[in-house]
């Protein structure tokens, strides 16, 4: 009887595993709004910005054709994501997502896609609580595959308590904090870097930091489930530096094309990881609303989604439908084989058909 039940679960095991991929990558841009990566630079608001000259910002980032005013900005999303993965959340063509949570700011929405629902009642402010939920983070980490094949490199330092790094015991390298040894040589470089480097804003850590902490965590451990979450941009967007939110998101798209680069060049990655993109609320869409967001700024419920690689189908940029925040945490569970649903909470996982 036992030899029949293992049998029996050894088989739904690898039916279940057949369509996932081995790795999941997730990463956020803080604040990113939709209008920007679908329809590229705005010219009325290139001519508020304070930090570089307007004729700078429009050679990097104008083009008259639409497609590619974008791919001018976020060339990676508009190549090789756009061709081989999905992109959703184009308003102009019917693609709709939003977030579910009623805050339409960062730690509700960073709750909302970690654990995939809202949850209105606790999480109502961006203050240092423990995340009293379970993120899908959290739920991976539990299975006993994953224990200790799970990391995250986020640029704000309340993500040690969004994630729970204290219950959860996933390693969560948040904020100014530095490496720690044993050191590789170029994490000692990154160190030193981030001390010496001017920062205006002290709980945040620059994305340049986070990002290459995170890749230089990657080809040493071997992570199977990572997070990376960017904040520049809704920096810049609240103090109305709109070149230097442009400058931003265009050079966490780099970031994501070097990290592509080496997963597909590292035989442990290559063809078994997927990559999930998003971002944790929109913001308002005029010459003023643009730098806010939160329940008054109409509009900052509008997200939107990308996903590349194995596990993803390639059709590209969607139309006509209805995607929420709530759906990313099934859909990164679901890319390494594991089903999320938070006892019936969690929104499905995107990677299954309407
Ligand atoms: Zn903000």
């Amino acid at each position: 009887m036992r030899i029949k039940i293992l049998i029996v679960l050894c088989f739904l095991t690898r039916v279940s595993f057949a369509q996932s991929s081995e790795h999941v990558i997730l990463v956020t841009f803080d604040g990113l709004r939709w209008q920007d990566v679908f329809r590229g630079a705005d010219t009325s608001l290139m001519k508020q910005q304070k930090t570089l000259k307007d004729k700078q910002v429009k050679e990097k980032y104008w083009r008259a054709d639409p497609a590619e005013r974008r791919k001018a900005l976020l060339p990676f999303l508009w190549t090789t994501i756009a061709s081989q993965g999905q992109v959703h959340g184009n308003r102009d063509v019917g693609s709709l997502v939003n977030v579910t949570n009623t805050m339409w700011f960062s730690y509700p929405g960073y709750q909302e896609i970690l654990s995939g629902f809202a949850d209105d009642a606790r999480i109502t402010s961006n203050d240092k609580v423990y995340n009293p939920n379970v993120t899908v983070l959290e739920f991976i980490h539990q299975q006993p595959p994953f224990k200790g094949k799970v990391a995250a490199f986020t640029s704000w330092d309340v993500f040690p308590f969004i994630i729970n790094d204290k219950r959860s015991g996933i390693f969560v390298s948040g904020g100014e904090v530095p490496a720690r040894e044993p050191l590789t040589e170029n994490e000692r470089l990154i160190n030193r870097l981030m001390v010496a480097t001017p920062n205006m804003i002290p709980e945040v850590r620059l994305d340049a930091f986070t990002f290459y902490y995170g890749l230089e965590y990657l080809k040493k451990n071997k992570p199977r489930v990572v997070y990376f979450s960017f904040d520049e941009t809704d920096d810049f967007a609240h103090s109305g530096e709109y070149a230097a939110y442009l400058n931003s998101a265009h050079k966490t798209d780099q970031f994501l094309a070097e990290l592509w680069d080496y997963l597909q060049s590292d035989p442990v990655y290559r063809n078994k990881t997927t990559l999930i993109i998003t971002t944790d609320h929109g913001r308002g869409p005029g010459p003023d609303d643009w730098k806010s967001h939160g329940a008054r700024v109409k509009g900052a419920d509008e997200i939107w989604i990308a996903l590349l690689g194995p596990t993803v189908a390639p059709t590209g940029e969607s139309r006509s439908e209805q995607r929420y925040q709530n759906q990313v945490a099934a859909t990164v569970a679901e890319c390494v084989g594991i089903d999320y649903n938070a006892g019936g909470k969690a929104g499905r996982s995107l990677l299954k058909r309407n």
